[in-house]
């Protein structure tokens, strides 16, 4: 159930509400725009009488939302979420971020190259995995804390956010000094306990859509997140494995602006997992952004060839820059900056 509170609606009748809504049983999370008070209901509240709440002063509206996803819903913040970070980059406003960097994180010559390139294109977010799900328990699994290490110290040096993959609860906390933003991977998207703890954390959680997950998996999903109050959860579109085998997933397209209609969420589209292609990168990448997405995670290294992990779908640095150049276009054709 949301309560939308009327414009004018003072402190003590939002208190009022929340008070009656909390005797109901049910937990109350409250988003204030610029110029509306938004109550969400978490809980039983198939029960509650909505009119109960209708009368109340201050009350504009009050909606039954059928979607299982109260806080995830477009309901909860009609106005879409942006989500800020400390180099003064945000996602979700109507400037499409670009999140660039290795697969992996491979030693300090690598990460500071391409953190250099991903500013010089005009990007934001350095990238890289420093725990690494492989599928083969023989493949490089990453470079752990020292990675994250080299990493913030290249990001901090072109003013860059960072962002890396979180996969166990244990990682969380040795990994906070070094990450902007956390990425949970396709793999864990429904690591449930995983997700809670990330729910209890004040940093932005970048979820990615499992292989075999449906939307709706992948906004309960980020529910998980969200109703433990991190209220700033980004999703991401990164393929869904399907019979067509010509790339190593099938992207998604439509799922950017369905996710954009049913949630207030940013979105990203990830083109490199999309396709697992090089040649196939650029256009899904353009294609996510007519298709609105808020931001791109593009997996970019010098030696593009010779990373060590998924090197098939990896562009070389002149690449990338070549495509941010050609996305500005696109960008501007859908009314968004970039
Ligand atoms: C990655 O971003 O390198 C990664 C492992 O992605 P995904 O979880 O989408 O496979
Ligand atoms: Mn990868």
């Amino acid at each position: 159930m949301i309560v939308a509170m009327q414009e004018n609606a003072t402190e003590e009748q939002i208190d009022a509400v929340i008070e009656v809504m909390e005797e109901c049983g049910v937990d109350v999370h409250r988003t204030t725009g610029a110029m509306q008070t938004i109550l969400a209901a978490v809980g039983p509240t198939a029960g509650l009488d909505i009119t109960k709440f209708e009368v109340l002063p201050g009350v504009m509206h009050v909606h039954r939302i059928s979607s299982p996803y109260k806080l995830a819903g477009r309901a909860f913040r009609p106005q879409g979420t942006v989500i800020e970070f400390p180099n003064g980059a945000s996602i979700g406003g109507a400037q499409v971020a670009i999140i660039a960097g290795p697969c992996a994180i491979e030693n300090r010559e690598q990460i500071f190259a391409i953190a250099k390139c991903v500013n010089a294109a005009g990007g934001s977010f350095l990238r890289g995995g420093a725990f690494k799900p492989r599928t083969s328990p023989y493949s490089f699994q990453g470079l752990g804390i020292d990675g994250l290490k080299l990493m913030r110290e290249a990001a901090d040096a072109h003013g860059l956010a960072t962002v890396s993959e979180v996969m166990e609860i244990a990682q969380i906390e040795p990994m906070l000094p070094y990450v902007d933003c956390f990425q949970v991977g396709a793999r864990n998207m429904q690591n449930f306990n995983l997700l809670r703890e990330l729910g209890q954390v004040r940093k932005p959680v970048l979820l990615k859509r499992g292989i075999a997950a449906t939307i709706e998996e992948l906004l309960m999903s980020s529910e998980y997140i969200l109703s433990g109050g991190n209220y700033q959860v980004i999703l991401c579109e990164r393929g869904i494995r399907t019979y067509e085998t010509s790339t190593r997933n099938t992207m998604d397209i439509a799922a950017i602006p369905v996710l954009k209609k049913l949630s207030h969420l940013p979105v990203v589209g990830d083109p490199s997992h999309g396709t697992g292609r090089r040649d196939m990168v650029a256009p899904m990448a353009k294609a996510a952004v007519a298709a609105g997405c808020d931001a791109l995670l593009i997996e970019i290294h010098p030696n593009a060839d010779k990373s060590v992990s998924d090197a098939a779908q990896t562009l070389y640095l002149e690449q990338f820059e070549k495509l941010v150049g050609e996305l500005q276009v696109i960008a501007q054709a859908v009314g968004r900056t970039l």
